[in-house]
């Protein structure tokens, strides 16, 4: 099965003029080394800048430009895929790929996993972007991630494991982009624990009392 989700052009545009912070940077790069179209879109998206660029007058650049060019150009440094749906066995040094495996080493088993309650887990990411909050997400087989709205975007990457959220299946690779109005309830399928790279605006706010309750103590 190929991916079935992908970058909207509105993050895909943002992401080529270099507009995301980091931690939208980081799902949407990670995104990237798992699926060609997306990379095959970015540069396109490219070439027709770079065209445009052609025409326009020359700008003073900020003093930075050229350092974040560089970190963008890292972001995107391919992992070659070989499947259609990039295979990724849990428990192997294959489930994170570049640039995510920079920020969290490259074996799963060494994650440090924080208990969420009712079998899930997550573990913060660490990012230089106050904007945004980037964790990994372990949801246990077949159960679903506590029902919770946001503030603003949130985008979740499957990295292992599936999940669908209504009627959509969501693999490896694929990418949900959701946003304030949806009130989801993404739920694991079984037989595998689901694995995702999840950034938000802004700390979530889960719909169930007891969950609210505890949401300062347990930082989520
Ligand atoms: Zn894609």
């Amino acid at each position: 099965m190929n991916i079935q989700h992908h970058l909207s052009d509105d993050l895909l545009l943002d992401y080529a003029a270099g507009n995301l912070s980091e931690g939208w940077s980081l799902v949407v790069a990670t995104h990237m080394a798992l699926c060609p179209s997306c990379r095959k879109r970015l540069s396109a998206m490219e070439g027709a800048a770079g065209a445009l660029l052609d025409k326009v007058e020359p700008v003073e650049m900020p003093a930075d430009a050229w350092d974040r060019m560089k970190r963008r150009l890292e972001g995107i440094r391919i992992e070659e895929v070989k499947a259609p749906r990039p295979a990724a066995p849990a428990g192997s040094g294959m489930v994170f790929p570049e640039p995510l495996r920079s920020y969290v080493g490259a074996d799963l088993a060494n994650v440090k996993w924080q208990a969420l309650g009712l079998g899930a887990y997550q573990v913060r990411i660490p990012t230089a972007d106050p904007s945004t909050q980037v964790r990994l997400l372990r949801i246990p087989a077949g159960k679903p991630v506590p029902e919770h709205t946001h503030v603003g975007r949130e985008l979740t990457l499957v990295l292992s494991g599936s999940f669908h959220d209504g009627d959509d299946l969501f693999g490896r690779g694929d990418i949900e982009e959701a946003d304030d109005n949806l009130l989801h309830t993404p739920k694991a399928l079984p037989g595998e624990d689901c694995i995702c790279l999840a950034v938000t605006e802004a700390p979530l706010r889960f719909s169930s009392w007891i969950v609210r309750l505890i949401q300062p103590i347990l930082k989520i």
